[in-house]
């Protein structure tokens, strides 16, 4: 099991706080064959009883269970490096600048791609247009998605390659942004198909490679399982050859893309640390390009109120497929028309083909109308949130809801008071992908910098012990595992993290200055900077 084949690790004088009911916190925790067997206080007496085992002192470092973030992207995540990042530009001249350098280095003609431009952050904070990158890169075509991958901007190349003009019609679910002279550059959700319908995908061999990147960056954070949100056919296979070939490493529970899931016919199935059951369905788009589908106009655009990407009955339709063939239906849902009516939609379906233990999910379930709150626990809907985007989103989001909608807006706590299950995660690489910024985001409802002072609308945060709920029982539970993973409890499969302080503890800014130090998954020590563990490290 271990790389010095030890079949029994006995980890002693620690902080463990397990999540389990009966044994909250405990000082020792013995694996055995890659499972948890024993939780307690007493062992440091009985330690000759293990003379087999590797036995490791904590020396008071603090044990939780492995984190599970339940919505994320990780080929987009180990892609960045190989596009032009741009999360840190200030201005459109800024974007334009970064693209003419990549632009300078790729041959004429090739694609230069960057994601992560948020105009929310500019000064100018109007939608950008393709002139100033027309003119920084006018040999190639020029691909650039925002923060949210909801909106993205082309150049004047691009626009032309794809043989977009004023005359091309917006398809369905998606906004070909006009202005005076044509089209601006900004394709806005489905629209942008008609853009990356023309850029070569990343084949299987380099599918792997990015996302064994993706891999080693989240278990240096911490997390021993993600929930890969839409996935396409080469994804999955990629997935499946590294469970087959030993560099999964991670848990994947793999959500298939909706036009992948409708042309196929497959069985749920499990290999290794790849879990398959589930599809992803989207139904509008997102706050900061005034997508999501809202019941009334935003405050801040009366004409505009976003847009359903999918037709009612086209969504019935996969959602029942789904039901049939045994999987989870999880539906992206940002504005309150788009959570009605994907709660209309799975009401009407289970009401046709009746499942106990469908677990369907809302993604984001961002901006919910009071009245449908408890609606998610009476047909049995998880809330799978994504904390950090509340505090990334919160001046945006006030501007655009006005403050009435506010009530409904990333209601954690009406969530838990009225029932609901929630499965935190991060949306990496919308967001970061460190879990305990998503911890300290649900508990102060704060930026980092400790704003504002008491919290934004500070009734909706959760306590520290619901925080680690949502990014371990609750993704385990959403991912229909909870027999397998989330407590650190005996029977339980050993994926741990030790950190370097107790973030139980204390002010809330200690959990942004902690630090992972090993991630065990399975038993096996996937990643680890102690020494006093480096005899048992996998390599
Ligand atoms: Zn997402």
């Amino acid at each position: 099991m271990f790389g010095g084949n030890v079949a029994t690790l006995v980890l002693y004088n620690g902080i463990i706080h397990t999540l389990d009911k009966d044994r909250p916190t405990v000082n020792s925790l013995v694996i055995s064959n890659g499972v948890v067997t024993y939780i307690g206080n007493d062992i440091s007496t009985n330690l000759r009883e293990y003379s087999d085992a590797e036995i490791i002192d904590l020396s008071g470092r603090t044990i939780l269970p492995g984190l599970r973030d339940a919505h994320a992207h990780m080929k987009s995540f180990g892609k960045i490096d190989l596009q032009a990042n741009l999360t840190e530009a200030q201005s459109l001249e800024e974007v334009a600048e970064i693209i003419r350098e990549y632009a300078q280095k790729a041959s004429k003609g090739e694609w230069v791609l960057g994601r992560g431009w948020n105009h929310e952050r500019w000064n100018d904070r109007s939608l950008p247009t393709h002139e100033r990158l027309s003119k920084a890169a006018p040999d190639n075509p020029v691909f650039l998605t925002r923060v949210d991958g909801h909106a993205g901007l082309v150049n004047d190349y691009a626009l032309k390659f794809a043989k977009i003009d004023s005359n091309t019609k917006s398809p369905y679910g998606g906004l070909i942004v006009l202005g005076n002279d044509g089209p601006t550059g900004i394709l806005v959700d489905t629209a942008m198909k008609l853009i990356t319908d023309h850029i070569t995908e990343p084949n299987l061999d380099e599918t792997k490679s990015i996302l064994i990147t993706a891999q080693e960056r989240c278990i240096a954070a911490g997390l021993v399982e993600i929930h890969d949100a839409g996935i396409s056919e080469t994804e999955l296979a990629a997935y499946r050859s590294m469970a087959q070939d030993g560099s999964l490493k991670i848990r994947i529970y793999a959500m298939l893309k909706r036009d992948f899931f409708e042309t196929t016919t497959m069985t749920p199935f499990k290999i290794g640390n790849l879990s398959c059951r589930s599809v992803k369905i989207v139904s509008d788009g997102a706050l900061g390009s005034r997508g999501a589908a809202m019941l009334e106009p935003y405050s801040d655009a009366k004409e505009e109120s976003g847009f359903m990407l999918l037709r009612n009955d086209r969504f019935r339709t996969v959602a029942l497929k789904a039901f049939a063939e045994g999987f989870q239906v999880n539906v992206h849902a940002i504005g309150d028309k788009a959570n009605r009516i994907t709660l209309d939609v799975i009401e009407s379906c289970l009401k046709e083909t009746p499942i106990l233990e469908h677990r369907s999910r809302i993604e984001h379930a961002q901006i919910v109308s009071l009245q449908d709150i408890p609606r998610f626990k009476t047909l049995g809907i998880i809330a799978s949130i994504q904390q950090t985007h509340c505090t990334s989103d919160m001046n945006m989001a006030e501007a655009r809801l006005g403050a009435d909608r506010m009530k409904g807006a990333y209601p954690w706590r009406k969530f838990i008071n009225a029932g609901v299950v929630i499965a935190g995660g991060s949306d990496f690489p919308v967001e970061n992908h460190n879990p305990l910024w998503g911890i300290y985001s649900a508990v102060t409802r704060q930026d980092h910098e400790g704003n504002p002072p008491e919290g934004w609308y500070s009734d909706e945060r959760m306590t520290i012990n619901e925080a680690l709920h949502s990014f371990t029982l609750g993704p385990a539970y959403a991912s229909f595992e909870e027999t397998n993973y989330g407590p650190l409890s005996p029977g339980k499969a050993a994926d741990l993290v030790i950190l370097d302080r107790d973030i139980l503890k204390g002010d809330p800014n200690q959990i942004l200055k902690t630090n992972v130090l090993a991630t065990l998954i399975n038993g096996k020590v996937v990643f680890n900077t102690m020494p006093e563990l480096e005899c048992i490290t996998q390599t």
